[in-house]
């Protein structure tokens, strides 16, 4: 009887100790729900607001024309600046809070590769110009004409590669390739640069939201520290992955693995197009 009573206590508190697990999971996923909504919510209320000014001091910058000395040109500009500044950052925790809470569309469609990589190359060319640094752009032959894909969201990733690339870089230039990966079912978009490079230390990091190598307030560059990590979140959802090659002082290669089509991806474009 004596043994009994022991097990049945045993039991009792196996049981609570289950029911007071399963309780803390509950409030944690609800807690988690509520941070991405209040996020959400959140900067979508900063950016009407945002929206105005932004306006405002564009129009006083139109009309400033003899009317403003040179010092007050000067200070418009840099609200107006830090304004732009600021409606990035919002819109990539945006992004970022949508990602999280699952509520991020893909869209696949048929994505032609000779028109993305077209684009990129003339708007990155402006970039190449204004830094004084190369660049190069190469489609292998044996990639196939189209893929299918998120073309926005894909467009999304390569640019942030591309204007890490562009931003890290001091002289020599970026490359752009595009490859066949060791799989035939998936391609390869190489975005290798010639700039500072990340330590070996720091290559996980990087991908985490707001993580950046130069973590001081008076860093050298600009950025929010959440392009990766929206790069990396959104690489998932086209099934594929980003991976990372750098040296210190010497560059770095962003490398963008996706399959050629999306939809045959188990448990991606499915999930997604019924989420
Ligand atoms: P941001 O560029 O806004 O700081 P990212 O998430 O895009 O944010 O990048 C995070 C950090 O990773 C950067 O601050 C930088 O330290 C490092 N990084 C990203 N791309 C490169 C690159 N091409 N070369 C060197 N460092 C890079």
């Amino acid at each position: 009887e004596e043994q009994q009573k022991k097990s049945d206590q045993k039991t009792l508190e196996l049981e609570r100790a289950k029911a007071a697990l399963e309780e803390r999971s509950k409030q944690l996923i609800l807690s988690a729900k509520y941070k991405s909504e209040f996020l959400a919510n959140m900067s979508h209320e900063l950016r009407t607001p945002l929206n105005s000014l932004l306006i405002l001091t564009q129009m006083l910058t139109v009309n400033a024309e003899g009317n403003l000395t040179p010092k007050q040109l000067e200070y418009l500009n840099a609200i107006h600046n830090s304004g732009n500044d600021l409606l990035l950052l919002i819109n990539d925790i945006l992004d970022l809070s949508k990602m999280e809470s699952g509520k991020l569309s893909v869209n696949p469609e048929p994505v032609y590769l000779a028109n993305l990589t077209t684009g990129l190359a003339n708007q990155f060319m402006l970039v190449a110009e204004r830094t004084g640094l190369s660049f190069t752009v190469d489609v292998d032959e044996d990639v196939p004409s189209s893929i299918y894909t998120d073309p926005m969201r894909l467009l999304q990733i390569l640019k942030n590669l591309l204007s890490n690339a562009f931003k890290f870089t001091e002289k020599g230039g970026v490359e752009f390739r595009v490859k066949k990966a060791a799989n035939p079912e998936w391609l390869a978009f190489a975005v290798s640069d010639s700039g500072v490079g990340i330590p070996a230390d720091k290559q996980e990091i990087v991908f985490e939201a707001f993580h950046q190598v130069d973590g001081t307030t008076n860093r050298k560059y600009g950025g929010t520290g959440l392009g990766l990590s929206i790069s990396r979140e959104l690489s998932k959802l086209l099934g594929g992955y980003i991976d990372l090659e750098s040296k210190e002082g010497q560059g770095s290669t962003f490398t963008l693995y996706l399959p050629v089509n999306l939809s045959l991806m188990p448990g991606q474009a499915a999930d997604v197009a019924a989420a």
